[in-house]
């Protein structure tokens, strides 16, 4: 459990770099991790997911200007749903889904939009892996009615609706539910936690579907037996 928590703030450490390079322009490679307001090129000991952070006390070593604290949260959202899902993994696809998830959780995070690329791989894991069933075409009417709905109240981020009818062509219906019931009681607590985000009225809510993902994959014997007497 420690090795994949360890892999998941990895992970997190990796895709944070990715987008916000992504998001400004630059390249991934080049130039060398550095501060962003003093532009000191970084140590490896200044690196370490999670653990520099917290020796920093979340400033920079140099300059001692404040690091967002979104690096720390998302590190510990990866870190803990990698140590929640990969035990319970039982075939690659199923990295591969994981691997993805967790980007669209950090990219939400960064700037509360989705990018359709990862959707589309989803989709296209599901379809080449998973067996092609009738069930499925009786999801493409239930999901034009739940988008056209959405569009007309937006209670949703469309992008959001999207990753739950893939969770559902993935793991099923019961499954899907309990993703969503948790992730809504998830960001509910997180909500009262941080009161003042009341005011901007748009939380990212991908990480919080992740984390019910993640715990829905974890305790799934005991979830679904506790629904299906
Ligand atoms: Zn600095």
């Amino acid at each position: 459990m420690t090795i994949n928590f360890i892999l998941g703030a990895c992970w997190a450490s990796f895709f944070n770099l990715v987008i916000q390079r992504h998001l400004r322009n630059e390249s991934i490679l080049l130039p060398a991790s550095h501060c962003d307001n003093c532009h000191h090129r970084l140590a490896w000991y200044d690196l370490i997911p999670i653990v520099s952070f917290l020796i920093l006390h979340g400033r920079c070593r140099y300059c001692h200007a404040q690091i967002n604290t979104l690096i720390l949260q998302t590190e510990l959202l990866l870190g803990v749903g990698f140590a929640l899902i990969i035990p319970n993994i039982t075939s690659n696809y199923q990295i591969l889904i994981l691997i993805l998830f967790a980007y669209l959780a950090i990219w939400d995070c960064h700037t509360q939009t989705i990018p359709s690329w990862p959707l589309g791989v989803w989709l296209g894991l599901c379809l080449w892996i998973l067996p092609w069933q009738l069930n499925y075409l009786k999801l493409l009417p239930i999901y034009l009615l739940v988008t056209s709905l959405n569009h007309l109240s937006s209670f949703i981020g469309s992008g959001d609706i999207d990753i739950l009818f893939l969770i559902w062509l993935t793991s099923g219906p019961l499954f899907t539910i309990w993703v969503l019931f948790l992730a809504c009681v998830l960001s509910l607590v997180y909500l009262l936690l941080v009161p003042r985000l009341y005011f901007n009225h748009r939380i990212a809510f991908v990480p919080f579907l992740f984390c019910g993902y993640a715990l829905t994959t974890n305790f799934t014997a005991q979830l679904l037996t506790f629904t299906i007497p």
